[in-house]
């Protein structure tokens, strides 16, 4: 598998250093207001990232910080005469009742800055430490003109950042390029007490202290929307190696940021569509086709009928789980189709080949449209149910990597036993036994699935 490295500008092969195993990081949310649908275009891509990986057999471990203490916070906060850590709470809330009808699996860790203030002060400390960072009144600012890979990832020159730039006079650093680690709390802002005063976080230094908690000096993919490379993954980048010597991400993949009429989507700027309200009108997995109906490296322009579009599209693809699982109704008992099976298998390595060349699900999304009309044209009658079944798992299994099509389609899987116990009753209907049929139902009612006789043949469904 393949990734394009932002920091090489190069495509790599995805290799772990160790049993399989992978550490990903990506940046979460501000809470300071609802996500719109450019931080899902982020989100969404990176629980497919995740998901896919582990198809392919890696271990992945999976951490999104949110971020629920800044500038932003605050503000609004003050707006609203809220205090500002209950507003960072209520949005957190409402961030993972998104993130669940968005389908975002979640993630192994999910930390909160507020949380994580120790290890924050530890990594100061050592950047202290290490003659990296200086205390200037209460505030603790990194030397940026200290770590000589200063830029490496956004290819910006420091000398160009402080030419032109100056520090303004209320500002306590040497250099219009430092940047805050620690700042000072002034009056009415929530604060921690700390070595250099009372103060809170600054904006980068959470996601190295909490990227290293729990995933160790090196990560090995940091996402993240193209809007945070400079300045904030080049901090975290200069906090982090500066603390360790270590490198410490393998692999930077950074989104394409979704716009609107030309803009930049974002909270900041008012120009937002909040996910909140298109859930309203459109499933989570419409949301998802939509978004990843694009590579994540392209940009994306937010017109919302494109949603109308979607909707439409994944109706098709519900189509043809739907076209398969009627037809297992009827379907003859014996047999297979090898023939059928191979063209199934033909597309999961097409979609394999598409998503392990740096996660390009516009082309994977493309192929199950095309196994869609395939299925409608070529799967008839007479296909048998065993064939049926290997390709509407294919189908499936392939859609659900990118977390759509999860709704049950009429068919939902069997074990052995319930299959077989199935099948006894469809013998005992046939020989009109009609006792043994209703105790084989009531049994697997016990158990949680439910039959139904209709003029189609049996149907099932889970017990919600
Ligand atoms: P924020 O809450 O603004 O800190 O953003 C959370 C995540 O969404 C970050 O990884 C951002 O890079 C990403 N993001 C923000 N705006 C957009 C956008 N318009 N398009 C794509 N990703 C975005
Ligand atoms: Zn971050």
């Amino acid at each position: 598998m393949r990734v394009h490295n932002t920091l090489t500008r190069k495509f790599e092969e995805i290799v772990s250093r160790q049993d399989n195993r992978l550490g990903m990081y990506v940046c979460g949310p501000t809470v300071y207001d609802y996500i719109h649908i450019g931080n899902a275009r982020c989100f969404v891509i990176f629980d497919v990232v995740r998901r896919y990986l582990s198809y392919r057999g890696f271990e992945v471990i999976y951490v999104m910080n949110i971020t629920d203490i800044e500038d932003k916070i605050i503000q609004r906060a003050a707006a609203e005469g809220e205090e500002p850590l209950e507003l960072a709470e209520r949005y957190t809330q409402a961030f993972l009742e998104d993130a669940r009808a968005l389908g975002l699996r979640e993630p192994t860790h999910l930390p909160r800055a507020t949380e994580h203030i120790g290890e924050i002060h530890e990594l100061i400390h050592r950047l202290i430490a290490r003659g990296y960072a200086y205390v200037s009144g209460g505030d603790v600012w990194f030397e940026t003109a200290r770590f000589a890979k200063y830029g490496k990832l956004s290819g910006q020159r420091l000398q160009d950042l402080v030419a032109g730039a100056r520090v303004a006079p209320h500002e306590t650093k040497r250099s219009p390029a430092d940047f805050a680690l620690w700042k000072a709390a002034k009056p009415g802002e929530p604060f921690w007490h700390s070595p250099w005063g009372p103060g809170r976080p600054g904006w980068h230094i959470e996601c190295s202290a909490m990227a290293m908690k729990y995933l160790g000096e090196t990560v090995d993919i940091h996402g993240g929307g193209a809007d945070l490379i400079f300045p904030h993954h080049e901090n975290e980048i200069a906090q982090s190696e500066a603390a360790t010597d270590a490198e410490f991400v393998r692999y930077w993949m950074h989104n394409e940021l979704l716009n609107l009429a030309g803009d930049k989507m974002s909270k900041s700027a008012g120009n937002v569509h909040v996910v909140r309200e298109l859930l309203q009108r459109y499933s989570g997995e419409v949301i998802r086709l939509y978004l990843l109906s694009a590579h994540y490296r392209s940009p994306l322009s937010f017109v919302p009928e494109q949603l109308d579009a979607a909707e439409a599209s994944l109706q098709r693809l519900y189509n043809a789980a739907f076209h398969l699982s009627h037809l297992w109704q009827h379907a003859p008992n014996e047999g297979s189709y090898p023939r059928l099976e191979s063209i199934a298998d033909g597309y999961r390595a097409r979609f394999t080949e598409a998503m392990d060349d740096d996660f390009n699900t516009a082309e994977a999304v493309g192929l199950l449209f095309e196994m869609a009309r395939e299925i409608h044209l070529n799967v008839g009658a007479d296909v048998p149910r065993r064939t049926l079944e290997y390709v509407l798992d294919t189908f499936l299994g392939l859609n659900r990597l990118l977390g759509i099509v999860t709704r049950d389609v009429g068919l939902p899987s069997l074990s052995d036993e319930e299959w077989e116990m199935i099948r006894r009753r469809e013998q005992a209907r046939a020989r009109r036994d009609w006792n043994t049929a209703d105790r084989i139902r009531e049994e697997l009612a016990r158990r949680g699935l439910i039959l139904e006789d209709t003029p189609l043949g049996v149907r099932w469904r889970r017990k919600e």
